[in-house]
């Protein structure tokens, strides 16, 4: 048997991809509505799905939005939307340095760089505690010159699964402030984290609250499984309405010689279910459900490797959060479990928890074990 934890796509129990229920009513609805054309959507995308997405990240009463200094525009998943960001920043914003966290998903410097950005890394994760370098993090932001760019993940880290805590995400916001470092935050994970839509936006609605600048990329191929359909929001908080209005111009002129215009299928389903309040709460029971499962798999794989006392602190399998879990194996552990178990993952030691079952989970633990003690 074969175990692919190198994809970064929800699997059911069974091993398949998932298309929730909610998102094949929404695309049921649209079919069966002929009045619905093809027609090219505006430059920004469809307005009742910026709005809605606006809402769903920054929370249904949050003041910047009702002050008007919110602009957002509907991209080509989150990647697209960081590009998007990117690509305005590098022309008209006066820091064009981009401090990363260091790991972080692979794409990101890649997507800052080809925009025009300066790429740097900020400390993040301690492999000697498999958690949060924190320390690390404080002192490599307090030395960033003042107005630059920090990436920041939302919620649910790529790839290490470790987040700060309230209390640290406060700190960070404060130092972050205190220097007029500019926060883009990517949320590929809301509600995919905790099972839980406003908790996983708490740390964004954070900095949105002291009315300050912030970039923010969206994106729903995991939160609703709309991957292939390539659905995100790229939102830019500005501290006037003016300001957010002649930022919606700019954007318009990153984008037109881009794409022209974003797709309308993916979109529209976004926003049927975001409008409609009981297929919005249906989404959320979906939601959380895959949230639920891969928290089971997570103490399921804890609990083998403890009862075949496999040597180490495994407790980070139930700390990290979202879908992956950093095991902190090395690159020749990671060899020996996919030439002898055939258990397929990324060199650096990240699994997919969402590509585990319980039928798998036990052959993970006897690979993890054997990789240990061989
Ligand atoms: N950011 C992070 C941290 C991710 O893990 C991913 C997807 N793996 C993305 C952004 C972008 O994904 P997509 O373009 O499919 O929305």
């Amino acid at each position: 048997m074969k175990v692919n934890l190198g994809v970064g796509a929800y699997r059911t129990e069974e091993g398949k991809p998932l298309v929730l229920n909610v998102v094949r009513r929404a695309e049921q609805m649209l079919v069966n509505d002929s009045s619905r054309v093809k027609e090219y959507l505006p430059i920004t995308g469809l307005a009742d799905f910026n709005k809605m997405s606006a809402k769903l990240i920054f929370g249904n009463d949050s003041p910047a939005i009702q002050e008007k200094r919110v602009t957002t525009v509907q991209c080509l998943s989150g990647t697209g939307s960081l590009r998007v960001g990117a690509e305005f920043l590098a022309r008209h914003y006066q820091q064009r340095t981009i401090y990363i966290p260091q790991p972080t998903w692979g794409n990101h410097p890649k997507v800052f760089a080809l925009s025009g950005l300066f790429v740097k890394t900020y400390r993040y994760y301690d492999p000697a505690t498999r958690g949060l370098n924190f320390q690390g993090l404080v002192e490599d932001l307090s030395s960033a010159p003042s107005g630059a760019v920090v990436l920041l993940h939302a919620c649910a880290h790529n790839p290490t699964g470790v987040d700060p805590t309230v209390e640290q995400w406060e700190q960070i916001r404060q130092l972050m402030r205190s220097k007029a470092l500019l926060p883009f935050f990517d949320s590929a994970y809301q509600g995919f984290a905790s099972g839980n839509l406003d908790a996983d936006a708490q740390p964004v609605r954070l900095f949105a609250a002291d009315g300050g600048e912030l970039l923010a990329a969206q994106s729903y191929a995991k939160n609703m499984g709309l991957y292939g359909e390539r659905v995100g929001a790229l939102s830019i908080v500005c501290k006037t309405a003016d300001v957010a209005a002649k930022v919606e111009s700019q954007l318009k002129l990153v984008i037109r010689p881009m794409y022209s215009s974003p797709p309308i299928h993916g979109a529209s389903i976004v926003a049927t279910i975001l409008k409609d309040s009981e297929m919005y709460n249906e989404w959320t029971i979906e939601l959380k459900a895959m949230a639920d499962r891969i928290i089971s798999m997570r103490h399921q794989l804890f609990e083998a490797l403890r009862e075949r006392g496999t040597p180490g602190d495994w407790t980070h399998i139930v700390k990290q959060i979202g879908m992956f879990t950093f095991t902190g194996l090395n690159t020749e552990q990671v060899a020996f479990m996919t030439k002898e178990y055939h258990i397929y993952m990324t060199s650096d030691g990240r699994i997919s928890m969402a590509g585990l079952s319980s039928k798998t989970v036990p052959l993970l633990a006897d690979a993890i074990h054997a990789a240990v003690t061989h």
